[in-house]
């Protein structure tokens, strides 16, 4: 029986486990098949407090296992298929056949990038249409590509895609973005970057065998349809939290984020923790989902420690 099991490897649960396994709490660590978080698909973090430099997000999400991993985190490189609360108050967590079983919960299972839900979206994804700019802005050499969004991810995508295509429009369904000042400045600032305001993707448009080859754009004020020529498409329109493990277990609020009792983790479950995203509807930062499964760990401690 462990005393800590952590879902989740952004981070909210590297720190968890930081400071669950320096209380000698050794917990193990469900790190997922695709580890590291939101983090691993962007480049230059420029906001995490103590790197004055900027640090690329998958080199910060690597600092972070090892931090973790050098006071004694155990760690598994699966999903967790189920979590069951047992008669004792105890969990049982499954994963790829293995069921392991633990005092406390960490829940710390992040948030997923938004789809923009059209089925030709699905059609060629992956092959012109992605939601990850770090990843695949590469394949986009020369090229000319939209970004659909207003917030800070969507800033963040069409700068890092400069580097690559020939030139980046930003499409907004409103007339004024959402991101932050300092965003939308630099956004503003790059030639390469043009914005196409009141408009949303209706349709994308390519040869099957898959390649994009334009958008229909549909004007959010009065309604007309005009065909835009482009090679990839990257969606950039928020994220949705991964909390289907604990639907109907927990209580979701109406986006489907885990909630808690305000100022701490604690979940409806005694013994069950929630950090990061997938409890944050507001911030949504890496060193707010930090600071978050600090607060976890703590609190399953005492926990912990109030039970023997
Ligand atoms: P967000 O702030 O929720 O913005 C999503 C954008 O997508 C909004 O502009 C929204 O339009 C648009 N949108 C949503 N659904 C749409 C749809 N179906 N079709 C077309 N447009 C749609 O999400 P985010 O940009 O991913 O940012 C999330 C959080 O992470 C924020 O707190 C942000 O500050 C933070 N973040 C920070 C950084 C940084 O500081 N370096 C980088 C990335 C993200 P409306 O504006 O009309 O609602």
């Amino acid at each position: 029986m462990r005393n800590i099991i952590i879902i989740g490897s952004g981070p909210a649960g590297w720190t968890a486990a930081l400071y669950a396994a320096r209380a000698d709490l050794a917990p193990l660590l469900f790190e997922g098949l695709e580890p590291g978080g939101q983090l691993t698909t962007t480049t230059d973090v420029e906001n995490f407090p103590g790197f004055p430099k900027g640090v690329l997000g998958p080199e910060l999400m690597e600092l972070f296992a090892a931090q973790a991993k050098r006071f004694g985190t155990d760690v598994i490189r699966e999903d967790v298929k189920r979590l069951t609360v047992n008669k004792d108050g105890t969990f049982t967590v499954t994963a790829a056949g293995n069921d392991e079983q633990a005092k406390t919960v960490i829940l710390s299972m992040g948030a997923t990038a938004r789809r923009l839900g059209l089925e030709s979206e699905k059609a060629f994804y992956g092959k012109g249409v992605s939601a990850c700019a770090t990843c695949d802005g590469f394949f986009f050499k020369g090229k000319d590509v939209i970004v659909v969004g207003g917030g800070d991810s969507a800033m963040e995508e069409a700068n890092f895609l400069t580097r690559f295509a020939a030139s980046v429009t930003i499409v907004h369904r409103r007339d004024a973005f959402r991101a932050s000042k300092i965003m939308q400045e630099r956004t503003m600032k790059n030639p390469k970057i043009k914005v196409i305001w009141n408009s949303e993707v209706a349709e994308i448009m390519g040869v099957l065998a898959g390649k994009v080859t334009g958008v229909k754009l549909h004007s959010t004020v009065d309604g007309s349809i005009a065909d835009m020529p482009i090679d990839g498409v990257f969606a950039a329109i928020g994220h949705e939290p991964n909390s289907g493990l604990v639907k109907g277990l927990l209580d979701l609020d109406e986006k489907g984020y885990v909630k808690v009792t305000p100022g701490t983790s604690k979940t409806k479950v005694p013994g069950l923790f929630a950090c990061g995203d997938l409890q944050d509807p507001h911030y949504r930062q890496a060193v707010t989902a930090a600071g978050t499964g600090c607060m976890a760990a703590l609190d399953a401690e005492k926990y912990l420690a109030s039970r023997e």
